[in-house]
């Protein structure tokens, strides 16, 4: 399949005018509002984007060994049959450049770059309660309004770069696996060092360690890792997917996590040891994220039934890497399984095996900074040629936050959302009118293959603003009650579970200073999906609408 990444030949869209729509962000979640919103609603839509180009995450993250962890089959839009049956993925996890050129395809196919405004970043906006518009404004200087705003700016687009002493001192190269020069970077003969051990650095590691001189990496918290078991796609199970697409849709759409996965329905403590093996062993097989999210119902909400989980993942680490000593800094212990983002691997634990591969642990030899030569650490100076940050990203609230929100009383989010995001089903914000969020804090998002989550959103705020274009209703907002229940909900949800005992980035504890909340909703996808559904069907339930002036009555709580 190939498909055109060159500029258009018509004149480029800015980001100056008034809009009926401005969609922030082109990665999935912008694309489809785009097309939704412009081609089936009719709507003058402008997309601004920061890139060049279309894609988002797979438009910046180039770093070597990145691709998708979710089976390829699934990580696409579903709302086109067409597109669905006529693109043919190489690989159960396609590589980046194939996922961008997938993207690509897309805005080809439904002509979208004539209305994306690219190499934009919004830096300030500002709600007008008398006019009922927003006002748009860019780093370049350029000025945009529009009576909805939808932020498409993704979970993870904010480069979180840890603040090292020095880090401006280092005369190598250095690089942050999210903003990876176009151009690729050469490791032959080079002394590299990777700091950080998240899912991002599990791809890199293996395949930097294949080129470089010396690789040190450099690991705060060591990680549960399974097997990805990547491999080609086989004709014949791809040709048999295309044909049941329909049940794979709806298979997807009402499950937990937006795969085709489900719990085991029984308690890891209930099964037999030999039992629980052979399910262990099952899962580990087939890779993938079946360990993570198709294993004992218990294992997210149990500390036993956990515990058993990560044990049987601590001892594959253990057999995998021959010195035991590099093998005990590799094996977590310090929080439950399955509560960080999980990492699929293809020779991460191996690749400690390498006599050019060490490991640094910054529990024992903490970074005291970065000189003009490499890294000083407790234990001494480690020359690099190169560093790279894996240090992955300001999640979830940070892509918001940096678009300098102010709502009707000038009232910012950032402010707002000081002690943790508040939102009514991830979606809207009280006293931020027509605003939109897509997998925003509060919604499944990051706890789901995306493109299942982002497609539910987009088609439900395209709903909703058709719903108000029809009914002539100026504004939507949720009511403060309906956003402060729904905010408890998310926290009493994820509290029953052991998801905020990690420092993880679900609950911002990557980022100095950040509220420690956990911001996805793990309520699943299928019943928030039910949810979001039947709140639209009662007339917008816990949203308020205030109507144009000689407008028709509307269904929702108009105020
Ligand atoms: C390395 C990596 C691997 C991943 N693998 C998976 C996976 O296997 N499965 C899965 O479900 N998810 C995965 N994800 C999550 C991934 O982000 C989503 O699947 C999906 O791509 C998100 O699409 P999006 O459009 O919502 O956001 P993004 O793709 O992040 O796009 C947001 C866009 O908004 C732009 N933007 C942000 N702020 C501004 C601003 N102020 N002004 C202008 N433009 C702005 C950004 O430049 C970006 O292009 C992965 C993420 C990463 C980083």
């Amino acid at each position: 399949m190939t498909s055109s990444t060159t500029a258009p030949s018509r004149a480029r869209a800015t980001a100056t005018g008034n809009f009926d729509v401005i969609v922030v962000g082109a990665g999935f979640a912008g694309m489809y509002a785009l097309h939704r919103l412009r081609d089936k609603a009719g709507l003058d839509v402008r997309v601004i984007e920061a890139g060049d180009g279309v894609g988002g995450t797979w438009y910046w993250n180039r770093y070597p060994g990145a691709r998708c962890d979710s089976d390829s089959y699934i990580y696409c839009f579903t709302f086109d049959d067409d597109l669905l049956q006529e693109w043919e993925w190489s690989e159960r996890y396609p590589q980046q450049p194939e996922i961008l050129s997938y993207l690509n395809h897309v805005a080809d196919r439904y002509d979208l770059r004539r209305d994306i405004a690219f190499g934009e970043r919004v830096t300030s906006t500002v709600y007008d309660d008398t006019a009922q518009r927003w006002t748009i404004r860019t780093e370049t200087g350029s000025v945009a309004t529009a009576k909805y705003v939808i932020g498409a700016v993704g979970s993870l687009s904010a480069t979180n770069l840890p603040s090292i002493e020095g880090s401006h001192t280092f005369r190598g190269q250095s690089y942050h696996t999210s903003r990876w020069p176009h151009a690729g970077v050469d490791f032959t003969a080079k002394r590299v060092g990777v700091i950080g051990t998240g899912a991002s650095a599990v791809q890199a590691i293996p395949v930097i360690a294949q080129q470089a001189k010396q690789l040190t990496v450099f690991q705060r918290t060591p990680n549960f890792c399974v097997p990805a078991r990547n491999g080609k796609v086989d004709p014949d199970v791809a040709k048999a997917r295309k044909a049941k697409y329909p049940e794979i849709k709806e298979n997807i759409r009402n499950s937990y996590f937006g795969f085709e996965l489900d719990f085991i329905m029984k308690s890891a403590l209930e099964a037999t040891s030999e039992e629980r093996e052979a399910v262990f062993e099952d899962m580990w097989d087939r890779g993938g994220f079946d360990f993570w999210l198709a294993n004992y119902q218990d294992m997210f909400f149990s500390k036993d039934a956990n515990e058993l989980c990560a044990e049987f993942l601590r001892k594959k680490i253990r057999q995998t890497v021959h010195d035991p000593v590099v093998a005990e800094k590799l094996t977590p212990k310090t929080y439950p399984y399955g509560t960080k983002r999980q990492p699929l691997d293809t020779n991460y634990f191996e690749t400690f095996n390498k006599p050019n591969v060490t490991l640094v642990d910054l529990q024992e030899t903490p970074i005291r900074r970065i000189t003009e030569s490499g890294i000083e650490t407790s234990a001494g100076s480690i020359p690099l040629d190169i560093i790279v940050f894996s240090t992955g990203f300001d999640a979830m609230t940070g892509p918001i936050k940096n678009m300098n929100i102010a709502g009707r009383h000038g009232e910012k989010l950032a402010d707002v959302w000081a002690e943790g995001p508040q939102t009514y089903l991830g979606l809207m914000i009280a006293d931020f009118p027509n605003l939109f969020i897509v997998t925003g804090p509060g919604s499944p998002s990051v706890l789901s293959n995306m493109p299942v989550s982002i497609e539910q959103h987009v088609e439900w705020i395209s709903d909703c603003i058709e719903h108000m274009e029809k009914n002539g209703i100026a504004t939507i907002e949720p009511s403060p009650e309906a956003q402060t229940q729904w905010t408890a909900h998310v926290a009493e949800v994820a509290g029953a579970s052991l998801m905020p005992e990690a420092n993880s980035w679900y609950m911002g504890r990557n980022v100095p200073g950040k509220p420690q909340v956990f911001m996805p909703y793990l309520g699943g996808v299928g019943p928030y999906r039910q949810k979001c559904a039947e709140i639209a069907a009662a007339g917008y339930e816990g949203f308020q609408f205030v109507r144009s002036e000689g407008a028709v009555p509307v269904a929702g709580r108009a105020r």
